[in-house]
């Protein structure tokens, strides 16, 4: 199985070497190497945390160009709430659908529009019996990539049902090919506020082809468009009418709890990574209640803060719950797209993923009876280590060390405590810790100390 495409890329000139990613990241796919940071591709799930982190922006996140929206006569900006959640209130979305004319292009078309369809998929496959439970949503690309690498055991537990964004996706394709539009001319283009939606989308879970052909940063985009917005003073002097082709409810399925409010059964909407994965544990423990359905989400606020927005998203929460009201007020009876409705037969045989497999996130050997022997060795290995976490081996732990030391990534000696002790037995010299310590932080750590100091001498 290949590995992990990753829209996160560390810039080595970039980085200090600080190793705040490397402590933060909660699949310890980080490493600290002649004092840059250097990521594991077996072991990222894109959640984006190092990148929220990291102090000098040294961590990007790949995008398309916007210029290649231009190689497609039909160019549809396919958008989710979150982005207008972005806007102050006092930016119509009837503007913004505007703007992104204004930018080139064609169409524009909200991701909300998919979130009938799995609404129901949903409720169906929750009202069926079910050996596994609880069921686990397949929204959250991070959460699927997480569960795919640190708990096994539960990827038969997905509702293996397609996001929205792909079932717009999907539609809008059909839309402009009934309309007389060729394959080949059709470019969809998704607005993402996360690492993990691009990962996804340029290699899906079990390598289906995205029905999506670009993807933009949400935060580029949001620059783009409001520098635009706000130049023109709200004129809203040409503005495309909105008629919004969905539930006004379906407007929060991207936010916690959007879509577990709308499942059945006994269900829970769980934010945050580091969250997500304390409840996991727990659920591998079976120290959990009989739950039917988990909301699972990467990020805090869910897609509301996601890395690459730029409003705060308790902000741009309260933001789409007002749209909410406001479509309540203005259209109550707005119900699904009577357009996507002709296509949904259709559509219903397309929004079901393959099979979740795991992903071996430390695959210690091909050969089991190897792995087991290396599987030993981490323990005894672990026995010796100080077990304080303490990374100054740039490595994320002692446990992660052990891993390394194993898999020929790292050295016993990377460990200061063990230092210590083969130098008392004179095994091994001050200078080649010096040495060693400089392979994993870089020279310049300990020179620019040294000259710091030899400045400092000198000035008194
Ligand atoms: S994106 Fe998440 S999993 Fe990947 S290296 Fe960064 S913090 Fe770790
Ligand atoms: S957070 Fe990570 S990538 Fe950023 S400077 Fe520190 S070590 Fe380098």
């Amino acid at each position: 199985m290949n590995d992990f495409l990753h829209a996160l890329k560390i810039v080595d000139d970039l980085c200090i070497g600080c190793s705040l990613c490397m402590n933060i990241c909660p699949t310890k796919a980080i490493r600290v190497r002649k004092g840059k940071a250097k990521l594991m591709n077996n072991r990222c799930i894109d959640c984006g945390e190092c990148f929220r982190i990291c102090p000098v922006g040294a961590i990007l996140i790949e995008q398309d160009d916007f210029g290649l929206i231009f190689n497609y006569k039909y160019r549809v900006a396919l958008i989710p709430a979150v982005f207008f959640g972005q806007f102050p209130s006092k930016y119509p979305i009837s503007k913004i659908y505007q703007t992104l004319i204004d930018l080139g292009f064609t169409h524009v078309f909200e991701v909300e529009n998919g979130v009938d369809i799995i609404k129901k998929a949903t409720r169906e496959i929750l009202s069926q019996d079910h050996d596994t439970k609880p069921l686990i949503s397949t929204f959250c690309p991070a959460i699927v990539r997480l569960i795919q690498v640190k708990f096994p055991a539960l990827v038969h537990n997905f509702t293996l049902l397609k996001p929205p964004l792909d079932v717009a996706a999907l539609y809008f394709r059909k839309h402009l090919q009934n309309q007389g539009a060729d394959e080949s001319e059709i470019g969809i283009f998704y607005f993402t506020q996360c690492a993990a939606k691009i990962a996804a989308i340029k290699s899906p879970a079990e390598e289906e082809k995205s029905p999506i052909t670009g993807v933009i940063n949400m935060d580029s985009a949001f620059n783009k468009v409001y520098q635009k917005v706000k130049q023109e003073n709200g004129d809203s002097s040409v503005q495309i009418p909105v008629t919004a082709g969905f539930a006004s409810n379906d407007v929060l399925w991207s936010l916690t709890t959007g879509e577990s409010d709308t499942a059945m059964g006994r269900r829970m909407a769980i934010d945050g990574i580091h969250n997500v994965i304390a409840f996991l544990e727990k659920l591998e423990q079976e120290e959990n209640p009989d739950f039917d359905f988990l909301e699972l989400r990467a990020c805090d606020e869910s897609c509301a803060g996601g890395v690459l927005t730029s409003e705060n998203r308790f902000l741009t929460v309260e933001r789409i719950k007002k749209r909410v009201r406001k479509m309540n007020a203005e259209q109550p009876q707005t119900e699904q797209n009577q357009d996507i409705l002709n296509y949904e037969d259709e559509l219903r045989r397309m929004i079901f993923v393959e099979e979740i497999k795991p992903r071996s996130m430390m695959k210690l050997d091909e050969d089991m009876g190897e792995a087991m022997k290396k599987m030993k060795l981490i323990r005894q290995i672990v026995q010796m280590l100080p077990m304080v976490d303490c990374g100054a081996c740039g490595s994320p732990g002692c446990y992660a060390l052990a891993e390394d030391i194993v898999q020929s990534r790292g050295l016993m000696e990377n460990c200061i405590f063990i230092q210590r002790r083969y130098e008392e037995k004179g095994m091994l010299k001050p200078s080649d810790s010096l040495q060693i310590m400089k392979n994993v932080w870089g020279s310049d750590k300990f020179e620019s100390k040294k000259n710091q100091n030899n400045e400092t001498d000198e000035s008194k």
